[in-house]
C-alpha cells in the first residue's frame, strides 16, 4: 500500500497539491485547504503591494525639477 504523505502545514489532512517552490520536483506537500489559504494570503499580499504603490505619493518628474 501506497504511504500518503501528509500535508505539512496542518498535517491533518493528506497532501494532494505539489509545493510550487520547490521547483522540479513536484512532491505534493500540502493539502487543498492550505494551498487555498497561502493562495489567499498571497492574493492579500499582493493587494496590499498594489495599494501601497497607490498610496506613495509619487516623485516629481526629472522634467518638472529640472525646469527652473
Ligand atoms: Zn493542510
Amino acid at each position: 500500500m501506497k504511504k500518503v504523505k501528509m500535508c505539512e502545514i496542518c498535517g491533518e489532512r493528506p497532501a494532494t497539491i505539489p509545493d510550487r517552490e520547490r521547483m522540479g520536483r513536484l512532491i505534493n506537500r500540502v493539502c487543498g485547504v492550505c494551498h487555498a489559504a497561502r493562495l489567499r494570503g498571497d492574493m492579500v499580499h499582493i493587494l496590499e503591494c498594489h495599494k501601497n504603490v497607490r498610496l506613495t505619493p509619487q516623485p516629481p518628474t526629472r522634467k518638472e525639477t529640472e525646469g527652473n
